[in-house]
């Protein structure tokens, strides 16, 4: 009946095969008392249901950004779930640092902001918007901007009229803005 299991990815503690369960995705060595290995992780994480992608891309990458996650008063906010050396889940909303001012950089559900933005003595208003032209950007591409200036590689947008265009996002040269260069 093996074949039968569904597989979803491959275990990053021990090797084995993530298979999916009635509660969730639990690693194949991840059974009886003394089990080699502890994976599991629930189909339900912060009253939002996973669906087998989003576990497969975790199990690839050890960290995936997802929006509506919800609160225990149904507000959904948007992190980056990751998976620890342990097998255990951490959300983090800090994707990066920020280049104008140091503070850290939040995921929001419209875009990357400065943490500082409500600073008494010196509010920063650095702001990195999800959708550029119409480009979700990813996880990656936002830390290439934090800490390298701009993204490794040009991105597809597109115009008002519909044309598509390729440009990197990075940096206006007083690092004050977030502009395709
Ligand atoms: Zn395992
Ligand atoms: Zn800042």
């Amino acid at each position: 009946m093996e074949n039968e299991k569904k597989i979803i990815g491959r275990c990053p503690l021990c090797g084995g095969n993530v298979v999916k369960t009635c509660k969730g995705y639990r690693c194949e060595n991840n059974t009886g008392e003394e089990a080699k290995c502890g994976l599991f992780i629930n189909g339900v994480i912060g009253n939002r249901k996973m669906t087998d992608e989003e576990i497969s891309t975790l199990l690839e990458k050890r960290e995936i950004m997802l929006d509506g996650f919800a609160t225990k008063e149904w507000k959904t906010f948007p992190t980056v779930l990751s998976l620890k050396q342990d097998g255990s889940l951490d959300m983090n909303a800090v994707v990066g640092k920020c280049p104008r001012c140091g503070g850290d950089i939040r995921i929001g559900t419209k875009a990357f902001n400065c943490s500082n933005y409500k600073d008494q003595a010196n509010p920063c208003a650095f702001v990195i918007w999800r959708n550029i032209g119409g480009h979700l950007l990813t996880l990656d591409e936002v830390r290439q901007i934090c800490n390298d200036g701009q993204t490794a590689e040009a991105v597809d947008m597109f115009r008002e009229d519909g044309f598509k265009f390729s440009k990197k996002i990075g940096l206006s040269p007083d690092k004050l803005q977030v502009v395709k260069i």
